[in-house]
């Protein structure tokens, strides 16, 4: 059964077009065969792949084709005739509508097998990697209210009056129909409470959504984010406009309402844009942060700094990392992508020094102010590019790195970033990534330079989602190219 389960999305599209044996609106009984690596069940008639949303390997299933495109189709799933026994009746009340979870039918066993299986579909077929062994996804205890951050769309209610019927919730898959969810059972219990008394509050208070269609009205996005450690809560409110009236009466009534809440802050976004977060934000009440805690260190998080979204995986996901950068502390290391500092303080206790780099400004500062908080004297922070500012420290100023971490975004590290170290031959390289596609596409180039993947571990830090982490390790090999 586990052979099933590949990532047959990219090798569905990477076959000859085949004439597609089905048009919409046809009713078919179809064998599903794999999920794709969003999650969706496939099924194939001759070559012909068929993406089945909520259902799974094994299952047959009364499908109506949707669309049909040049290389595969889509179909809704409606009656399921043979059930996979790996199937489970969704915790969720609006599981089958909102965006967010993708996995809540299947197991929580098999969904670890599905995260595997398409880090190791990944390395074969983007990054020709054949032959490398991928462990077993580490999993959570109990895959539920993990996450420390909810971003809320806000809306109106259907045929609510002007101003009043404020509601905040998911975008509905493949839309912009918010779907109202205060009680996410993937999020922090009190995040939908902050939720439900902002928007009461915002209607007190006369605000008005945010109206996609228009570029009118004023919230757009409640932004809750929660120290699970220390219950410290951030409440970011983005709005479209400069001046936010009664904005201080605002935090404090919020804080009032919820006194865990310690932080309100205003996020001016009057782009028309998907992007949740305008380029400034200003504090309406309270701290400029919040703190929490990862192991025995103290964090400091702003509103616009990156912090990873599942603490206790966090702690797992690191000390893997830090496992595999292998200290001994004599070596001078560089923490790539470093946001606010978390990797690269864990990393300065067994290193005679380190360098984290970092693009955003104000996790930079967040970085600088956790070094001092947790008496860390051997991390030093660098704002700017990966690639011109680690360029400056090895090719200017002559540092030699032993050991880089890194952790980019989903579009993964730049080329020439990656050309630098080999160039360098960096000893060991510590690659942390929450895209597949991307690290394998990484791995490859590194693989290319003469470092052979000596370790490749997937951490389920999103439990319900198809989305997977994975932390690699890659050393230089005797025949790497020599500068
Ligand atoms: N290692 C950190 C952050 C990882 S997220 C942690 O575990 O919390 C990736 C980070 O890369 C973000 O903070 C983002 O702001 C930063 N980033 C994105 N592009 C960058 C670039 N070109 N140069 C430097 N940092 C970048």
């Amino acid at each position: 059964m586990d052979s099933n389960i590949t990532n047959s999305m990219i090798s569905s599209t990477r076959r000859e077009p085949v004439n597609p044996p089905v048009k919409p609106g046809d009713i078919v009984e179809l064998a599903i065969t794999d999920l794709n690596h969003e999650g969706e069940g496939v099924a194939r008639v001759g070559g012909f792949a068929i993406f089945i949303p909520g259902a799974l390997p094994g299952e047959l299933a009364r499908v109506k084709v949707e669309t049909v495109k040049k290389n595969y189709g889509r179909g809704l799933a409606l009656d399921i005739l043979s059930p996979s026994p790996d199937r489970l009746s969704p915790a969720c009340g609006v599981f089958q509508r909102c965006g967010g979870c993708q996995l809540q039918h299947l197991s929580y066993t098999r969904q670890l097998e599905f995260k595997r299986e398409r880090v190791v579909e990944a390395l074969e077929r983007i990054g020709r990697l054949a032959g490398i062994k991928v462990e077993p996804t580490i999993g959570m205890e109990e895959p539920w209210r993990y996450r420390n951050k909810a971003q809320y769309p806000v809306g109106l209610r259907q045929g609510g009056p002007g101003k009043a019927g404020l509601i905040g919730g998911f975008f509905e898959k493949g839309t912009h129909v918010i779907v109202p969810c205060e009680n996410c059972l993937i999020h922090h219990p009190l995040a939908g409470r902050v939720l439900n008394e902002t928007l009461r509050l915002a209607e007190t208070f006369g605000l008005d959504a945010y109206d996609e269609k228009t570029g009118s009205g004023f919230l757009r996005h409640v932004l809750v984010k929660i120290g699970f450690a220390t219950g410290e809560t951030m409440v970011v409110l983005v709005v479209n406009g400069r001046s936010f009236p009664r904005g201080r009466e605002f935090g404090e009534a919020l804080h009032q309402a919820v006194p865990q809440i310690q932080s309100v802050i205003q996020n001016i976004n009057q782009e028309r844009t998907n992007v949740i977060l305008g380029s400034h934000s200003r504090v309406l009440w309270g701290k400029d942060h919040i703190i929490d805690m990862l192991g025995h260190f103290r964090f400091r998080i702003s509103a616009e700094s990156f912090y990873q979204v599942n603490p206790a995986q966090t702690e797992t996901l690191y000390r893997k990392a830090v496992e595999f950068a292998g200290l001994s502390g004599r070596e001078v290391v560089a923490d790539l992508y470093c946001g606010i500092g978390t990797i690269t303080l864990l990393l300065a206790e067994e290193a005679r020094e380190v360098y984290g780099i970092e693009v955003v400004p104000a996790a930079i500062s967040d970085a600088r102010a956790n070094a001092r908080m947790n008496q860390i004297t051997n991390a030093r922070f660098m704002e700017g590019d990966t690639a011109a500012v680690l360029s400056r420290l090895m090719r200017d100023q002559g540092i030699r790195f032993d050991v880089v971490v890194m952790d980019p975004p989903k579009s993964g590290c730049e080329g020439r970033v990656l050309d630098l170290l080999i160039a360098a031959r960096v000893e060991r390289i510590v690659y942390v990534s929450c895209n597949p596609a991307s690290l394998a596409r990484d791995l490859a180039r590194l693989a290319g330079g003469g470092y052979s993947v000596e370790h490749v571990q997937p951490v389920d830090m999103f439990p319900q989602t198809y989305h997977v982490e994975t932390v690699a390790l890659l050393r230089v090999g005797d025949n790497a190219a020599r500068r």
